[in-house]
């Protein structure tokens, strides 16, 4: 039996304390069924105390006075204590969301990383004061920070979704609350340490793991400014009404169902290993981009559903602590089940399972979902349009180019997407077309140096790159006297 990765203390203001509560959090790996973890879990109580806390640290304390440049040096210290560590920081990511680990380097640690570096080369180059000619005399504008932030994060990508939120909000000069999703927050903590080691000011940062109760009365908190959440769109729907009351700001980056193009000239060898990776191989499909359906030319359907069958059958499934493994268990027995629920859909909706459709043989224990492959899907079919998050992917016939990106528009989401052909150009031209936040010719990325977001229900506001540093701040105008007539 592994041990079990244990916290007593909560970090609230930038110390270890006793929680007000006694409940706690247990951790259970998808891969055992066992506990792996347990923290405290925080309740209003500590809400109140970490929000007092970033509030004063906010309104009296050092961190939003210092320079832009005096704040870097701390992010950057935090950046490369990660970076140090981040081969520990993909293997807690692993012990508790079963991400496999040939994805958790790259996609959790890696990229957490790199949501920092692209915040600090975005700080660089930020001018928090210009002047300009106004209509009626000369106008300072100010970049101010927005204030107390409360960061709510997810558990697919737990340190890429609290990176995103946590470096601009810091380099702007913000004071944050961290709540991760109860799934995961060993790893939230460990990042706890982390900032304090780097020597982040007390009151900058508090941590409070805890499920959604505690998320929502941060949300209506008062002396919360800014609410910068990753879920669902459920929830972001609900956090949206509640922060309606005090005007509070909000970032959501919410859910998808994003579409695979392939044009009638794609390159096979290109497309299908982007489409894997951008499904099953991300994560095991427990991605907010995943390119979820995959539209095809009618006269090549057969043979890109044998090339993805293939492909889909031969990932290997299993323990994500194996480092070839490509498709890990789902995070809780609630997902496998949301995902088996799914596939039964789809088949009472008349689609064809290609290859997986359940449970793989032998791995009963964890919670497992086969890689997955639809066919003969049409776009009204729930399995179409609703986000499934695991390794199910739809595939779908069109005619034409026009109704290809008619199918891709025709979603509640709009969050990402691909295109490919043999001319990058005419896949370009398509991918113009389509309403998502991101898209990518011949390929599957999410590029941290540009904006981060969704279109329609995938979400509001944009994060990484320079656009997600100035999401941290609020303009201000000193409108300043107009030089006398001479
Ligand atoms: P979730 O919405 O259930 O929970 C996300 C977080 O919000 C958790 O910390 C949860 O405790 C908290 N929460 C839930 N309801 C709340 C409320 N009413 N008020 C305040 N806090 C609340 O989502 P999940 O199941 O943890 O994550 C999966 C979802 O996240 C998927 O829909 C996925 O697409 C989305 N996601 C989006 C992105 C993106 O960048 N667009 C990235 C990763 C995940």
């Amino acid at each position: 039996m592994t041990d079990i990765v244990e916290h007593h203390t909560l970090f609230i203001a930038g110390q270890w304390v006793e929680p007000a509560g006694t409940e706690t959090i247990e951790v259970v790996s998808p891969v055992t069924e066992q506990v792996v973890g347990r923290v405290p879990h925080a309740t209003p109580a500590d809400a109140d105390k970490a929000v007092a806390a970033a509030r004063a640290a906010f309104d009296h304390g050092p961190w939003p006075r210092l320079s832009l440049v005096e704040r870097a040096e701390v992010v950057t210290r935090i950046k490369d204590a990660i970076a140090a560590r981040h081969q520990e920081l993909a293997e807690l990511v692993t012990l508790q969301n079963g991400s496999p680990m040939l994805f958790s380097v790259r996609g959790q640690a890696l990229s957490a990383v790199g949501a920092f570096e692209v915040a600090l080369a975005a700080a660089e180059r930020f001018s928090q004061e210009d002047e300009r000619p106004g209509t009626g005399g000369p106008v300072l504008v100010r970049r101010e920070p927005v204030g107390v932030v409360a960061a709510i994060t997810p558990w697919n990508v737990p340190q890429l979704t609290i990176a995103g939120k946590l470096a601009p909000a810091l380099l702007a000069g913000c004071t944050v609350i961290l709540k991760p999703s109860p799934e995961t927050p060993l790893d939230a903590n460990w990042l706890a340490d982390v900032c304090a080691e780097a020597g982040l000011p007390d009151g900058v940062l508090s941590v409070l793991p805890a499920g959604r109760e505690t998320g929502a009365y941060l949300v209506a908190h008062p002396d919360v400014d800014k609410v910068a959440f990753t879920g669902s769109v459920a929830a972001g729907k609900a956090i949206m009404a509640a922060a309606a009351e005090n005007l509070t700001r909000v970032s959501l980056e919410l859910g998808g169902k994003s579409a695979a193009i392939l044009l009638d000239d794609a390159d096979l060898a290109v497309a299908v290993p982007a489409v894997v990776g951008g499904t099953c191989a991300a994560n095991s499909g427990q991605a907010c981009v995943a390119l979820t359906r995959v539209l095809v030319p009618a006269s090549r359907y057969d043979e890109v559903a044998a090339a993805l069958t293939g492909a889909f059958a031969g990932l290997k499934v299993g323990d994500p602590a194996d480092p070839t493994t490509v498709v890990g268990p789902m995070v809780t027995r609630q997902q496998q089940e949301r995902n088996l629920e799914y596939i039964r859909i789809g088949r009472e909706e008349g689609a064809k399972v290609l290859t997986g459709g359940g449970v793989p043989k032998g791995l009963s224990t964890g919670w497992y979902v086969s890689p997955t492959l639809f066919g003969d899907v049409t776009n009204d079919m729930r399995i179409a349009r609703e986000e499934i998050f695991g390794p199910v992917v739809c595939l779908l016939r069109y005619e034409t180019v026009d109704e290809a990106v008619a199918l891709a528009n025709d979603s509640a989401f709009g969050l990402s997407g691909a295109v490919f052909s043999a001319d990058p150009d005419r896949a370009t031209e398509v991918a113009r077309r389509v309403r998502t936040g991101t898209i990518t010719v011949n390929g599957f990325r999410l590029d941290l140096a540009a904006p981060f977001g969704g279109f329609k229900d995938s979400g509001i506001g944009r994060e990484f790159g320079p656009e997600g540093l100035a999401a941290y701040f609020e303009y201000q105008a000193v409108n300043l006297p107009a030089p006398n007539p001479s």
